[in-house]
């Protein structure tokens, strides 16, 4: 550690192989991998690892073990080909389910305690979207589940074991912007957020696992931290985010609070019901029905309502069934969602109906990478697959592009480890252990800091809480479930006029000690950004795919729109917020020669 000083701020130097800024389940198991391969590492996280959001995740974790029916990696492929609705790259696809097995043995190995079948096995259950045989059905049991506390049990294991590794956790430091010269990611800077310490972090490869960004919306089933700050972070650099218009609408997050409530829970029985009393979804999916994919339930679901069949006295959401299910079942596979229901919505599982509404809860969208973990970008030569030097993503954070256009419950945990293994994996291929660094630039840290300053004395009229509320309530209105040309272009123009009143922002505290309220104006600073890339690209995009549900264009159009979004974001510095869009192409191939490419087809369930 060495100290120098850079413009009105003091700032603490340090220099490593890797820095990893985040600590859910990507992060850490990219932490570990570099650690492993004896690469100088730092993980950077704002909250402590274990408080990181895939703590929350409830379900499971997919992959084809074939323990309770039997699987096979090429149908998790075909399904989660199906569920990205085509959208996503097929090479990366393979990648990921055929590692699959393996990463959950390691998991279990390193002591996650998964459920267990009467032989021994680590238990799986159904869940949406995933099928046996190549769609044909009947549902597979693919999803391997700790109770419904899978992201807990998971989360305390890789912390329990990043700690053998000598890797530097930097806690409750909040990175707030890379440092990027000629276009290559050479380090990033932080705050400690304790004592308002300025830290500068050398590295030849910076690692963004800083998740999604959930929190644009009012309501979501994700925590309040999730700002996607990495994504903020990326469009500040001048480098785009990819398919922001496909958010992920979880069917049933509790009405009222948005606390998710797991698809394992339609996986060990349960079902939905509308006013009538009806199972509507066997009309909608004949086949799968209440395990159908979530943008197919999530829509059914918002139909029923608009229809004026939802309950309660709005008539403004679902019923979920328990109540049928063994009372021991639920007590040792779903006690988490069971004390859920009874804080949220004071209802006894095992006697009552619990009240539901598709809630946000999933980004497909993020910053775009390869299977490496590499950022890609489209080059000045127009090449889409042009390498930004120093930087990966992973995680939720990330756009493979493996979910494409509608995420599969339980694809996202085994995505979190299979790629945060891939990202250590090319660090160890590509970096030596210990070489030099090019020396930094004087105004290396400016950047950030100007930033920081600029939010740290903003005395303008309008408080960021009341920013990030119009904010979410834009999102939530005109960016939903169902969407039109007329809501979207209403949307655009209200976020540009929120947008706006970022310069006339007030934040009251200017001490640099826990800063609660300037941390929340860099966390809203990056969320906001993220909003209008994701208004805009769904704006642009006139067909229905996957969690993208236009009504003026309700079929695929694979012929035009078989591409991948690239947004832009001019934001930063007065520059007004404009958003500029191209697109990237969908890889239309396979990995390796074991499987072909799955051809597009209408998407039925
Ligand atoms: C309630 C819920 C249940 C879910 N259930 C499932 C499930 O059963 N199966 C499944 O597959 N998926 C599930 N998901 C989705 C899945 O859990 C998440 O997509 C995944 O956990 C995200 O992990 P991550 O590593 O990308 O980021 P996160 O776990 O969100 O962690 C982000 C990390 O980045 C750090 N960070 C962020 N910004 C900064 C900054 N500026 N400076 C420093 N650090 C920063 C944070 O401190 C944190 O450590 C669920 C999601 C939710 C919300």
């Amino acid at each position: 550690m060495a100290e120098t000083t850079a413009p009105a701020y003091k700032i603490i130097d340090h220099t490593y192989d890797t820095v990893v800024v985040g600590a859910g389940g990507s992060g850490l198991r990219a932490t570990m991998g570099s650690a492993e391969a004896g690469l100088k590492t730092a993980c950077i996280t704002k909250v402590f690892p274990t408080r990181s959001h895939t703590v929350a995740a409830q379900g499971g974790i997919a992959a084809s073990l074939g323990n309770n029916t039997p699987d096979h990696w090429t149908w998790h492929m075909y399904d989660t080909v199906k569920g990205s609705d085509w959208l996503g790259d097929q090479d990366a696809i393979e990648y990921m389910v055929r590692e699959a097995p393996q990463a959950v043995i390691e998991l279990e190995h390193a002591g996650v305690p998964f459920s267990r079948n009467p032989e021994g096995t680590i238990y799986q259950r159904p869940f949406g979207g995933h099928m046996q045989n190549m769609g044909e059905g009947p549902p597979v049991q693919r999803t391997c589940a700790a109770a419904d506390r899978t992201g807990h049990a998971m989360l305390h294991a890789l912390y329990q074991q990043s700690l053998k590794y000598d890797a530097d956790f930097y806690i409750e430091y909040f990175a707030i912007d890379l440092i990027m010269v000629n276009g290559e990611c050479k380090g990033v800077i932080a705050m400690c957020m304790d004592d308002g310490s300025i830290h500068r972090f050398r590295a030849h490869a910076v690692v963004l696992a800083t998740g999604g960004y959930g929190r644009s919306y009012f309501t979501a089933t994700s925590a309040h931290t999730c700002t996607g700050d990495g994504g903020g972070m990326v469009l500040r650099a001048g480098l785009p985010l990819q398919d922001m218009e496909f958010v992920q609408f979880h069917p049933t997050g509790i009405y009222g609070a948005g606390v998710l409530i797991t698809e394992g829970a339609r996986g060990e029985g349960g079902y939905l019901t509308n006013s009538e009393g009806e199972r509507f979804m066997e009309r909608y999916a004949p086949s799968a029905k209440d395990l159908a994919s979530r943008d197919v339930v999530s829509r059914s679901m918002a139909l029923e309502i608009r229809e004026g069949r939802g309950v309660g006295p709005h008539k403004d959401h679902i019923f979920l069934h328990l109540d049928h299910i063994d009372p021991n079942v639920l007590a040792e596979r779903l006690p988490g969602i069971t004390e859920s229901g009874k804080i949220f919505a004071g209802v006894d599982l095992t006697k009552q109906p619990l009240p539901v509404v598709p809630t946000v809860h999933y980004n497909m969208g993020g910053i775009p990478c390869n299977y490496h973990g590499q950022v890609v970008t489209i080059g000045a030569d127009g090449d889409p697959e042009t390498v930004v030097p120093g930087l990966y993503a992973v995680g939720e954070a990330a756009c493979v592009s493996v979910h494409g256009a509608n995420r599969l419950g339980s694809n996202s945990l085994i995505d979190l480890v299979v790629f945060g293994r891939a990202t250590g994996h090319h660090l160890k291929d590509n970096i030596k252990p210990g070489t030099a660094h090019d020396n930094l630039p004087k105004d290396s840290a400016d950047f950030a800091l100007s930033r920081l300053d600029h939010f740290r004395y903003a005395k303008g009229g309008s408080p960021t809480a009341v920013i990030r509320d119009e904010m979410q309530r834009c999102m939530s209105a005109h960016a939903a479930v169902f969407r039109t040309d007329e809501s979207m272009a209403e949307g655009k123009e209200k976020l540009a006029a929120t947008y706006k009143k970022m310069e006339d922002i007030s934040v009251a505290d200017t001490s640099l000690i826990w800063n609660s309220d300037l941390i929340e104006t860099m966390e809203l600073d990056n969320l906001i950004s993220q909003a209008s890339v994701t208004m805009h690209s769904a704006f642009n995009r006139k067909e229905s795919r996957g969690a993208h549900a236009h009504e003026d264009y309700p079929e695929r159009n694979d012929a035009e729109w078989m591409k991948h979004t690239a947004s832009w974001f001019d934001g930063w510095g007065g520059k007004g917020g404009g958003v500029k869009l191209d697109y990237r192409p969908v890889h239309e191939f396979t990995l390796t020669d074991d499987v072909d490419y799955i051809k597009p087809k209408k998407r039925v369930y």
